[in-house]
């Protein structure tokens, strides 16, 4: 259920979905359903109203024993705001939009300023979130009748450092709670961004995290957007400092000897085992898995290098074998990562890093725990 969606409404679909149900050919299938549904039914019962980001309820027969029903309900709040209403009957409990939420995401903080007002968002995925809004007291240039030059210039000094103290209290707060913050972008029309963060009044940790400051033509939503175009470049090359960093602590636990495995062979096997955290995948790897026959009609199945595929031979009379069918393994691990929970990292060819990976074979990871 999305965020925001009438509980009311969800029981009468459900209702529907019952009446419907009835119908169902298979008895065992029929009462599966009904009891289901009425379960989820009855159990709506306990909300008042739908959770700010949703609500997910899955709720099914879960016995191994046909005689002995196990009707088993989960509910929850996900951790992002639902945005599609899902039903779903089937034999399995749909779990991908679920797994797609979870998802590592690069998040990075944005703070877009000018004397008039601050807004504070972030950067997710690629999607950017307004956090807050702040409007400034501080007055214009110009000066006012009946007050020197520089009494007025002191009073707008103050009022620009409480103004900055509060945007730094409000964006230090939420962006300390993002713990995998990669960095800080600042935009503004004016001067005053960049006075903002040459004064320092982020949080220490925060203000280490700043990755650009950049001209741009408002505040608001639309400085959001136009600032994020313009740190284009600047989120490349802190993409291309995660992936080195990430080579570089791979290699190290190499040399170790430590929690990490490369080669197809071995890849396989920890990521079979549920063994394997996170999955190096070089745009280079070219393994392809091959489906083969030759002249008399023997079949194999082979994984290797796609340079090897038109040489090989049948291993039960020797023949050349022709191609069938062809899957790029990066990929078919890669899909195959997510069932484990395993991060996927794909490793660009661009940096001298990456090639000393392409070289190592292209494939790696570090391990969940020692496997050998
Ligand atoms: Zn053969």
């Amino acid at each position: 259920m999305p965020s925001g969606y009438s509980l009311v409404d969800i029981v009468n679909q459900l209702s529907n979905e019952k009446s419907t149900a009835i119908n169902i050919k298979s008895k065992a299938t029929r009462n599966n359903v009904v009891a289901a549904l009425d379960k989820i039914i009855q159990h709506l019962r306990i909300f008042r109203q739908t959770p700010d980001n949703g609500l997910i309820v899955f709720c099914g027969n879960v016995s191994e024993d046909e005689g002995v029903p196990d009707l088993k309900i989960w509910s929850f709040e996900p951790p992002e705001k639902m945005n599609t209403k899902i039903y779903w009957c089937d034999q399995v409990f749909v779990l991908d939009p679920l797994k797609e939420m979870i998802a590592e995401k690069e998040v990075y903080g944005l703070i877009v300023l000018d004397s008039q007002d601050a807004d504070i968002g972030l950067l997710y995925g690629k999607k950017v979130i307004p956090l807050k809004h702040i409007d400034s007291l501080v007055a214009g240039k110009a000066i006012k009748g009946g007050m020197s030059q520089r009494r007025y210039d002191r009073i707008r000094e103050e009022a620009i450092n409480e103004y900055f103290k509060e945007v730094a209290s409000v964006a230090s707060d939420f962006f300390l709670k993002q713990k995998e913050l990669k960095g800080v972008l600042i935009g503004g029309p004016g001067p005053l961004k960049d006075k903002f963060v040459k004064e320092e009044h982020l949080n220490y940790q925060v203000q280490g995290k700043i990755l650009g400051v950049k001209d741009i033509g408002y505040t608001g939503e639309h400085g959001f957007e136009e600032l994020v175009q313009r740190s284009e470049e600047l989120l490349k090359e802190a993409a291309v400092m995660k992936e080195r960093q990430l080579i570089a602590k791979f290699l190290t636990e190499l040399q170790k000897g430590g929690n990490v495995v490369y080669g197809y062979t071995q890849v396989m096997e920890a990521l079979n085992l549920g063994a394997l955290e996170t999955l190096m995948v070089s745009e280079g790897f070219d393994w392809v898995r091959v489906k083969l026959k030759c002249d008399n009609t023997h079949e194999a199945e082979r994984d290797l290098p796609e340079s090897e595929i038109n040489n090989q031979n049948c291993d039960v009379c020797g023949q050349g074998m022709r191609v069938q069918d062809k899957d790029y393994l990066g990929e078919l691990l890669s899909e195959k990562a997510k069932n484990y929970g395993t991060v996927v990292e794909l490793i660009s060819t661009d940096t001298n890093e990456g090639q000393q990976f392409k070289k190592l074979g292209g494939i790696g990871g570090f391990l969940r725990y020692r496997i050998r």
